[in-house]
C-alpha cells in the first residue's frame, strides 16, 4: 500500500482524497493549513496546520512513512509549493501537482492582467474611483485598504481581522455560484470592477460570465511562477493515474 501526503485546500484536492480512499493500493493523509475557521474536510484522514518549513515536512514525510506526495494546493499558495517542491526533493519522493488551468479572456471580456495583487491595487489607483467587487482572499484584502475613494464589496470566507478599506461591505461566502446570482450581486451594488485572481475553475467562474454579460471591467491577477520541474496534471483523476504508476 502506498502512503500518500495530500497537501490540500482545493476541490481537486478533496476529489482526490475521496478516489485514494476508496482505492485499496492507498493510505491518503490530506493536509490543511487551517487558514478556514470551517474547511471542508476531505474525505479520509487528515491533518491541520503548518509543518515549520521545508525540513518541518522533510521530517514529517520520514515520520509518516510516505511514499508520495502531491500537491493539489491552490494555483496561489505559493509558499507551500515551493516548500514541498523541495521537501519531496530532499527525501527523494515522487511529487506530482494538480493545477488546474486558469481562465482565458473570452470575446466581451474586458480583462486588466496585473502579476500581483498590490499590482491590482496600483491599478485601481490609477482609474477613477468606483465600486469594486474584490475577491480575491481574506489574506490580500489589506492591499487595497489605502483606496479610500473607492466603495467595495469584500467577499470573503471568513472574515479579515484587519487592513479592510474604508468604504466597504463585507460578503461572507464560498461558492459555488450561479451567473444569475453573480448578475445580481453586480448589479444591485452598481459594481465597476471586479478583482479576482486568476484561480481558475468552474466552481467561482460565473462571476467573470456575468461581468462580461454587463460591460463590468476586470482587474484579474495573474498566478505566480510554479516551481520548476513538477511533473503536473490537471484534475483530480489525472491525479490518482499518475500515482498508480508509481505502484
Ligand atoms: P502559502 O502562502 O503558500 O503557505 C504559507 C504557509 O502555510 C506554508 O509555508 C505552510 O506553513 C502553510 N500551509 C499552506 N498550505 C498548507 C497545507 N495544505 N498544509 C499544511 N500547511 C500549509 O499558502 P496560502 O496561500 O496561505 O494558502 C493556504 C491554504 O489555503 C492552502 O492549502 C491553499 O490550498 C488554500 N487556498 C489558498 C488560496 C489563495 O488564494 N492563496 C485560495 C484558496 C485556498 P509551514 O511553512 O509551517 O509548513
Amino acid at each position: 500500500m502506498s502512503r500518500v501526503l495530500l497537501l490540500g485546500g482545493t476541490s481537486e484536492a478533496r476529489e482526490l482524497a475521496a478516489l485514494l480512499d476508496a482505492d485499496p493500493a492507498f493510505d491518503v493523509e490530506s493536509s490543511l493549513a487551517g487558514r478556514v475557521a470551517n474547511p471542508r474536510l476531505p474525505v479520509g484522514r487528515s491533518r491541520i496546520g503548518g509543518f515549520g518549513g521545508v525540513q518541518g515536512m522533510v521530517d514529517y514525510l520520514a515520520a509518516g512513512g510516505f511514499s508520495a506526495v502531491v500537491d493539489a494546493t491552490h494555483p496561489f499558495a505559493a509558499t507551500i509549493s515551493r516548500n514541498v517542491a523541495e521537501a519531496a526533493r530532499i527525501s527523494g519522493l515522487p511529487l506530482v501537482s494538480v493545477i488546474r488551468p486558469p481562465w482565458e479572456p473570452q470575446a466581451g471580456d474586458d480583462w486588466f492582467r496585473v502579476p500581483t495583487v498590490a499590482g491590482a491595487a496600483a491599478e485601481m489607483a490609477a482609474r477613477p474611483a468606483g465600486r469594486a467587487l474584490l475577491t480575491t482572499g481574506r489574506q490580500d484584502v489589506h492591499e487595497f485598504a489605502h483606496l479610500h475613494a473607492w466603495w467595495f464589496v469584500v467577499r470573503v470566507v471568513d472574515a479579515p481581522s484587519k487592513g479592510l478599506p474604508r468604504r466597504y461591505a463585507l460578503l461572507l461566502d464560498r461558492g459555488p455560484y450561479t451567473c444569475a446570482g453573480e448578475r445580481d450581486l453586480i448589479q444591485r451594488n452598481r459594481i465597476d470592477v471586479l478583482v479576482t485572481k486568476n484561480s481558475g475553475g468552474d466552481l467561482v467562474s460565473a462571476k467573470l460570465t456575468a461581468a462580461r454579460e454587463l460591460g463590468v471591467a476586470v482587474i484579474m491577477v495573474d498566478r505566480p511562477a510554479r516551481p520548476a520541474g513538477v511533473p503536473s496534471v490537471t484534475t483530480a483523476v489525472e491525479a490518482h493515474a499518475w500515482l498508480a504508476t508509481l505502484a
